[in-house]
């Protein structure tokens, strides 16, 4: 079998290291997810999710252990390196969208395939094919003002995904919408990770839709069980 898009082992993570106020939020956690594989994260609020995810995606590092992208170490490499690979391999999507305002849906899914070096033309249409497996393509000469919230993240899903990374990380994406929509916009980010087999980790507090992923995981007291 390859390498584990994502693999962790015994990370540990506290802040406030040593000082009054220490948290120690990770104390070893092991995971690994394989191309294709959906998992979900379920914790309560405070568990560390936000910790694990930023770790995962190479936003934060671990005080201990070990963090594999696709086979690489990257624990002790320099910043340009994380980077690199952060930008090619890893996309991330947060409760709010984070869209660029004065840019349009589409405009929005272009411009991190610019700044990897795809061309315009290109990149306009690759923004257009993804906002059309999320349902959104009528919606791509819009800016984010004049979108609904459902419509919003989708767009947000498909700016993580413009770049084809390998690794998806997801910080409850739908936990902003009401449940309907919820339900609607967690059907088309499925679709979204199932066309490109790519690895996610998806955290949410919302047990039906961690049901339908692959494999639950939990995180209590610091561990992954
Ligand atoms: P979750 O995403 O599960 O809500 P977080 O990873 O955001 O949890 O936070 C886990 C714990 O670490 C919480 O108790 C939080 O208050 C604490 N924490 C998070 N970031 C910091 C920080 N930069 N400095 C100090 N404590 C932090």
């Amino acid at each position: 079998m390859s390498d584990p898009v994502l693999d962790l082992q015994g990370v540990t993570k506290a802040y406030n290291a040593g000082k009054p106020g220490e948290v120690t939020v990770l104390r070893g956690v092991d995971l690994s997810v394989q191309r294709g594989e959906v998992v979900a994260l379920v914790a309560p609020s405070g568990a560390g999710k936000s910790t694990l995810l930023h770790i995962a995606g190479l936003l934060d590092t671990p005080d201990a252990g070990h963090v594999r992208i696709a086979g690489e170490e990257m624990t002790g490499r320099g910043d340009a390196r994380r980077t690199a690979v952060r930008r090619a391999d890893v996309g991330f999507i947060y409760q709010f969208h984070h869209l660029l305002p004065e840019f349009t849906a589409q405009e929005n899914i272009v411009l991190p395939q610019l700044a990897n070096g795809v061309g315009q033309a290109a990149a306009g249409d690759r923004a257009l094919t993804l906002l059309e497996t999320v349902g959104v393509a009528g919606r791509a000469t819009h800016r984010p003002a004049a979108l609904s919230g459902g419509e919003q993240q989708r767009v947000a899903f498909c700016r993580a995904l413009a770049n084809g990374p390998a690794l998806l990380l997801a910080d409850e994406p739908t936990g902003n919408l009401d449940p309907a929509t919820s339900d609607q916009v967690f059907d088309a980010l499925m679709t979204l990770v199932r066309d490109t087999g790519l690895a996610a980790v998806i955290a949410t507090h919302n047990l039906d839709l961690a049901a339908r992923m692959d494999r639950q995981i939990r995180l209590e007291n610091g561990l992954l069980v």
